[in-house]
């Protein structure tokens, strides 16, 4: 009989209330029967499986933490726990809700008018309308604070958008692509709700990636696209307002890299005790267990962190730097513990049907997106000397 399978280790749910753990069990629940059947093939295919959406916003756990609007409230440790849970049984589903719920949802209720919140926000909790976040330019990455070459000019009541947005997470099929653009006139940047449709926007699914296959991303091109003052998020004066809604998102991508790691070691361990050489499940050798219990360490440090850190949301002290620290660390190590786990399975690790792979190819996507490694740490550089390393 295999050994419990958990590595929440430190018990850390136990801290949830009997109401936000039950909600945790019920996506837990959905992840096991509705994704995990068919996870590996909607990867290997690229194909982002439509069909669940309806299913996924019966959860009702969409922009948890946006006060108001119809949102159903609750904390930023159970929605931590929520996205744990996702992205335990597939990274790409919860970066899809990662990008609804935190970049798309979020660009609006941080940087939207009150008219603008009430259009969208319940639309969107209820997944009936479905967000993208477009920020990255084909030579923009993680210069985007000062260098974007996407840019809007006002005329007369609308904008024209022109420029490309590369790696756009769900903008094939989105209702609505938030669309941050430098203004010609005052060369701050500002936002603005495109919606599915509107002429001059083009999003073209990116092929052929080796990571978060399920995720559909979309190289955008805008061609005068005319967007009215309307659709301008209005409370977007600058990139710091951006840098509001990727201050909470940073977390998030902490939380998916936990879910990753601890779901690789929860299958290498269950894996090591029906995997038999020399006679005996490969759990018996000393240095199979002492792999295991490396993983898990790590796996409990970052857990740690992720959950503490949504202890510093819920009481609303917590820092941008802290959110980098986080990603930078809970990515870094998950990189590390998907290896290892990969390790266990010998060759079967290289094949989908064992679903380790998948694992290890995502874990390279949550080590990039939203502020890479260097990005990330040159923030918390630059808070813990006072001088900035960046150009
Ligand atoms: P670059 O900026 O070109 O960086 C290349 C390398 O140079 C990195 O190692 C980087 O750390 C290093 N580097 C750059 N500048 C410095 C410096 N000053 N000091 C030290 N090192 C430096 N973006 C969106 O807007 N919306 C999305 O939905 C979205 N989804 C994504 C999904 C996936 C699967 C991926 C892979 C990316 C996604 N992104 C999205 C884009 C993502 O945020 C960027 O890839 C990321 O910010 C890095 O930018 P880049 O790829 O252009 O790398």
């Amino acid at each position: 009989v295999p050994p419990e399978i958990n590595g929440d280790y430190y018990n850390l749910s136990r801290f949830l209330s009997p109401e936000e753990r039950e909600i945790q069990l019920k996506v837990r629940e959905f992840m096991n029967e509705h994704v995990k059947p068919i996870a590996n093939d909607c990867w290997n295919k690229a194909r982002f499986p439509m069909e669940l959406i309806p299913k996924m916003a019966e959860l009702n756990i969409a922009g948890l933490t946006y006060e108001g609007y119809d949102s159903p409230m609750g904390s930023y440790l159970l929605e931590g726990f929520i996205t744990m849970e996702m992205a335990r049984v597939d990274t790409s589903i919860s970066t899809f809700f990662g990008v609804q719920s935190g970049l798309a949802m979020g660009s609006i209720y941080f940087c939207g008018s009150e008219a603008q919140k009430w259009k969208w926000l319940p639309a969107m909790q209820k997944m009936e309308k479905i967000g993208a976040f477009g920020l990255t330019e084909p030579n923009v990455g993680s210069a985007v604070a000062g260098g974007l070459e996407t840019t809007c000019k006002r005329d007369g009541d609308s904008w024209l958008l022109n420029g490309q947005k590369k790696w756009i997470g769900n903008a094939t099929f989105a209702d609505l692509t938030i669309i941050w653009a430098r203004d010609l006139d005052d060369n701050q940047v500002k936002g603005f709700i495109v919606e599915k449709g509107t002429k001059g926007f083009k999003a073209e699914k990116q092929e052929d990636k080796m990571a978060l296959r399920t995720v559909q991303n979309a190289l955008i091109t805008l061609t005068n696209c005319e967007i009215s003052e309307e659709n301008r998020l209005q409370e977007c004066n600058s990139f710091k307002d951006t840098s509001k809604v990727l201050k909470a998102t940073r977390a998030g991508v902490a939380w998916q890299a936990v879910g990753c790691a601890r779901g690789a070691y929860e299958c290498a361990l269950e894996y090591s005790t029906q995997r038999y050489q020399f006679g005996k499940p490969i759990a018996s050798f000393q240095l199979v267990q002492d792999l295991l219990v490396q993983m898990l360490t790590d796996l409990t440090a970052i857990q740690s962190m992720a959950f503490h850190l949504s202890k510093l949301q819920d009481e609303g002290t917590m820092t941008d730097q802290q959110a980098s620290l986080a990603k930078v660390a809970c990515t870094k190590h998950t990189r590390e513990i998907v290896g290892h786990a990969r390790e266990i399975f010998g060759g079967n690790g290289i094949l989908l049907e064992y679903n380790i792979a998948r694992f290890v190819a995502d874990a390279e996507a949550l080590y990039t997106y939203e502020g890479t490694k260097e990005v990330n740490s040159l923030i918390v550089g630059r808070d813990i000397t006072g001088i900035s390393a960046f150009v």
